[in-house]
């Protein structure tokens, strides 16, 4: 039974009267107070993840830039801006989430394959750290921009070093047969194609080989790489004075063993330590991930023929990641099992009219009944950044809790104010309203 609790951290998660309590704050209270579901972050836990992180890169002088795509609530950035953060941006909104949050335009950089014109200018404007390119279009693309701004953008090539990260297909992006970066052997173009681009300077070099990556490995095989290539860049003539490393470092959702921060510190340290380039990684799951989960209310307890379903309010348009990537996460009950409790299988499933909506198939969990709140695990990041509104539902709240008390950080968007967003043009009529 002890396994149940194994993915809430003993850092933040406490029993009180009974139930499950984040930071001293009863669940079952914030589900009173808020409605279900909702996303559910520890202010504690974010901190802690951050200066493990932290503590273990500094002596390295290795900068951190927090991949905002893994959850970009203002109150979640503004804690990590006040630790010190960057920010790994992939879009022109999340550099406004960046700033919003409290991180500097100087902490910036700018990732991702399709950037447009009007999202380049706006980080050359905000005057970010780095803008990451993915491609010799891009490179010109930025040379035009920044020249018609008269400023010079300082760009780090992201390069694909073809390495298998060994994680789920559709999180690998370092292999030569992913859309990201160019390929290592196509980066001598550079010496000629640089002289021509008089509005950008390459100041590095960028790699990112994929996210949820379990083992030291493939960071070894990529950064190895990216020495050598730095190595040859200079030979070559480029000042290589930064190199970013990206992001991935996986984490437990069940048992697995995740790389420790000092595992990824010695990795760093080995392979491109010496090399007098200003490093920085872009990390987001491993900071947010087990920060944050999904409170969820049974609706229904449904015997079918062959198994039991336990059906639930929240829905993949909530939490998407079980139906992309058939992810796992694990569920526990907010009220405490007693020590004899009678365990039964389910399938967790949400409303939605997708067999894709499932959580959790033959899950052994406490006897489960009609009212009853559970937690999804681990639900921390690429949670309520990949929420929608299918099947017109309401946007997902979150709530943060901080040394006992809890504030609804993102408010729930009913389906109301979701139709004040949409209009109906006047040659259809009236028959609306
Ligand atoms: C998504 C992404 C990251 C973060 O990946 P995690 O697995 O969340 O650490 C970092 N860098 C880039 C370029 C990304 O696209």
């Amino acid at each position: 039974m002890t396994d149940l609790f194994r993915r809430l951290p003993a850092s933040c998660w406490s029993a009180r009267e009974g139930e499950l309590a984040l930071e001293g704050v009863k669940v079952s209270e914030i589900a009173n107070a808020v409605g279900t579901p909702f996303y559910l972050y520890s202010a504690a836990r974010l901190r802690e993840n951050w200066r493990t992180l932290a503590d273990a890169l500094s002596p390295l002088g290795v900068a951190i830039h927090y991949a905002m795509k893994a959850c970009a609530n203002k109150a979640v950035v503004s804690i990590l801006a006040a630790e010190g953060a960057g920010a790994d941006i992939v879009s022109g909104g999340e550099l406004t989430r960046a700033l919003g949050g409290g991180i500097p335009a100087s902490k910036v950089v700018f990732s991702g394959v399709g950037k447009t014109d009007a999202e380049i200018a706006q980080a050359l404007r905000a005057g970010i750290h780095q803008i990451n390119a993915e491609s010799y279009e891009e490179l010109w693309r930025i040379d035009r921009i920044a020249g018609e701004l008269g400023v010079v953008a300082k760009v780090a090539l992201r390069v694909n070093p073809d390495v298998d990260a060994d994680t789920h297909a559709k999180i690998t992006t370092g292999k030569k047969d992913n859309k990201f970066g160019v390929d290592a052997h196509r980066l001598g173009r550079l010496d000629n194609e640089l002289k021509a681009m008089a509005n950008l300077r390459l100041v590095g070099l960028a790699v990112h080989i994929g996210s949820q990556i379990l083992t030291t490995k493939p960071f070894e095989e990529a950064y190895g790489r990216m020495r050598r290539l730095v190595l040859a860049m200079r030979e070559r003539g480029h000042a290589i004075e930064r190199l970013d490393l990206g992001g991935g470092f996986g984490i437990p959702y069940r048992n697995e063993q995740a790389p420790s921060a000092a595992e990824i510190a010695e990795v760093i340290r080995a392979t491109v330590g010496d090399l007098g380039c200003a490093l920085a990684v872009e990390p987001g799951r491993s900071i947010v991930a087990d920060a944050g989960v999904l409170v969820t209310r049974v609706e229904f307890v449904k015997e079918g023929t062959e198994r039991a379903f336990a059906v639930v309010d929240a829905g993949m348009n909530d939490l998407m990641r079980p139906a992309m990537y058939d992810s796992h996460h694990d569920i526990v009950p907010v009220r405490l099992p007693d020590a004899d409790a009678d365990f039964t299988t389910y399938d967790v499933v949400g409303p939605i009219c997708e067999s894709s909506d499932t959580f959790a198939k033959r899950r052994s969990l406490p006897r489960l009944a009609a009212g009853d709140l559970v937690v999804m695990a681990t639900a921390g990041a690429y949670g309520a950044t990949m929420a929608g509104t299918y099947n017109a539902r309401a946007l997902v709240p979150e709530v943060l809790v901080e040394a006992g008390r809890f504030a609804v950080v993102r408010r729930r968007v009913s389906v109301e104010e979701q139709l004040g967003w949409e209009a109906s043009p006047d040659w259809l009529g009236s028959a609306a309203g």
